[in-house]
This record gives C-alpha cells, structure tokens and sequence, in this order.
C-alpha cells in the first residue's frame, strides 16, 4: 500500500496531495544514509577503543597464556640446566678419579653457535627476546646433550680398558726398599752447575746395585748402553701406553732389552751413578702425553697416607743428585 502526503490548502478548503521531486527524495536518502553512517563509525571508533572486540579477546588470552607457558617453560630450563651442569661435573670427576685422563674441556661443553643468526625469524615481534631466550636455551641443552652422551660412550670404551690401564699406569715406587729417600721434582739448584733448573724427575738415593723395578707393564722403547744418553749415562725407557712413558738414568746395569715387553714389579736395571750424577741413585721420570709429571702422583698402589707424607716432605726439601 502506497504512501501518500496531503497538504491542507486553506484557499481551496482541500487536501492537495503533496509531490516530492525525485531531487528531493535523493538528498534525503542521502543525508539519512551519510548520518547513519558517521553515527556507526563513531560508535565503533568509541566500542573499539574502550572494548576488545570478541575476537581480539580471544587472541589477547591465548597470548596471555602462551606467554605465560613461555616462563613456565623457562623456569623448567632452568632445572634442567642445573640437572645437566651436575651431570657434567660428576662426568669429570669419573674422568678424573677413576681414568685419570683429561675431562672434557668446558669450552667443548659449552660452546655456542657462532656464525649467521639463527633466531632471525624470530625477531621483529613483540615477545621477540622470549623467544629468542628460550630456543637459544633449548638449542644449548641439545648440544650439551649431545656431548654427554658422546662422553658416556667414551667412558664405556675407557671401562672396557679399565684393567688394561690400570696395569699400564705407573703406580708404584721404582725401588722397592721404602729407607733409600727421595727427593726432588721441581725449581732445584743443580748439584754440578750450582744453577737452579727444573728437575724432571724424582732421585732415590740408593747403593750401587739395588733393584730397580718397573713401575707399570709396558715395553722398553730405549736402552742406552754406548751413548750415555743427555746427562742421563745408561738409562731405560718404558712405553706403557695410554700415553704413559717412565724413564730410569744414572743406571749400572740393565737387564731388559729394547722391545722386550716387562710386568710392573719385574726388576729392569741395577742402581749406578754412571752420567751428570754426584752420587748413587735413580732418577726417575713420568711423562703423560709428552708432558713431565711430577712422580709423587703415581705411587698410589704401594704407599699409605703417612708414608706418602713422608715422601712428599722430603722430595719437596730434599737435594738432587740429577
Ligand atoms: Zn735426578
């Protein structure tokens, strides 16, 4: 049913019907659909600032929760961080106490990712240095990870050869009678130069003729009977392997030959004063891949604690006979 105006004219006493010109009719669309408009705008502009719309509710609590799932994750990091570095300490001291070999160096341990930057696709966000954190977390606990378990097989290798090192290790005095002292590893004055220089060995002073013994199985790598080898005069080398070498000078008599495979206890040379020696005795040597040891830590199978006392006092005051 159509709609239709009346305007009343008092001239004619009539109701005249009123037309609305198509121009008209356009500018009050117009004008009602442009209100209405800017009223929805500014009511939106108004809800959105004031309000979250469902939507962005939803994303800011999942974002709430994430974050939140992020710290939680890191406090865990943490814990296992400190499992991880105790792990690793008890690692080296198996290394340590039991194989006396080197530990694995911490540089190796906690080595980092150097080169190109592997987070970048993590940055240019808001929680950017979460992330970053805690994947540079994750990633250096995997590494760590990896290591150790390298380290684990290593020591099922060394446990395979437990016996075999131990037998090879220098363990034992290189004379057997405990009254012939000892003395000197370290800063001493030189007995002939009367210059002070780096003794490498241990002297037992001892009668011409006392046995000497290996101190680990191994085989003679050097018998010098001719040269009377660097100040040493007759000497003997043992390779023990594991990187173990034991050196015995200023010999009388030697009783193994080159090459010959010898048992720790087995009697290799007589005590002399033949070389650079003011008096008789044995000089003794241990050296562990190419470094001199000091001999005082391989004498754990035949000393007690007191005697070990005894000895370390007078090899730390004693004078050499080199
Ligand atoms: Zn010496």
């Amino acid at each position: 049913m159509a709609k239709f105006k009346y305007h009343f004219n008092p001239v004619s006493l009539s109701y005249d019907r009123v037309t609305t010109s198509v121009r008209t009719w356009f500018w009050r669309v117009f004008t009602f659909f442009t209100a209405t408009l800017a009223i929805s705008v500014g009511y939106y502009a108004v809800f959105t600032y004031f309000f979250d719309s469902p939507k962005e509710q939803i994303l800011t609590r999942e974002l709430r929760q994430m974050e939140f799932q992020y710290e939680l994750l890191n406090k865990k990091l943490s814990l296992i961080e400190d499992v991880m570095k105790e792990i690793q300490e008890r690692d080296d001291n198996i290394y340590r106490s039991i194989f006396e070999s080197e530990p694995i160096p911490s540089s190796v341990r906690q080595a980092g990712f150097g080169g190109v930057n592997r987070y970048e696709h993590l940055l240019g966000y808001g929680n950017s240095r979460l992330m970053v954190e805690t994947s540079t977390r994750v990633d250096k606990i995997t590494k760590q990870l990896y290591v150790q378990s390298k380290s684990f097989d290593e020591v099922v290798e060394l446990l395979k050869n437990k016996e075999d090192i131990l037998a090879s290790t220098p363990a034992i005095r290189p004379i057997r009678e405990l009254k012939y002292v000892a003395s000197g590893y370290g800063m001493r004055l030189h007995p002939i130069y009367k210059t002070m220089h780096f003794h490498q060995g241990m002297d037992f002073a001892a009668p011409i003729g006392t046995d000497v013994i290996a101190t680990a199985d191994g085989k003679v790598v050097e018998t010098d009977y001719r040269n009377y080898n660097r100040g040493y005069g007759l000497m003997i080398r043992i390779d023990h392997g594991y990187g173990y070498t034991t050196l015995y000078g200023h010999l009388s008599d030697i009783l193994v030959r080159r090459g010959e495979q010898v048992k720790r206890g087995q009697i290799i040379a007589k005590v002399g004063n033949t070389g650079q020696s003011t008096g008789p005795h044995l000089h003794y040597e241990v050296h562990k891949s190419g470094r001199v040891m000091n001999p005082m830590g391989y004498y754990f199978n035949d000393l007690t604690p007191a005697e070990y006392d005894q000895m370390l006092q007078m090899a730390s005051t004693g004078k050499t006979f080199d």
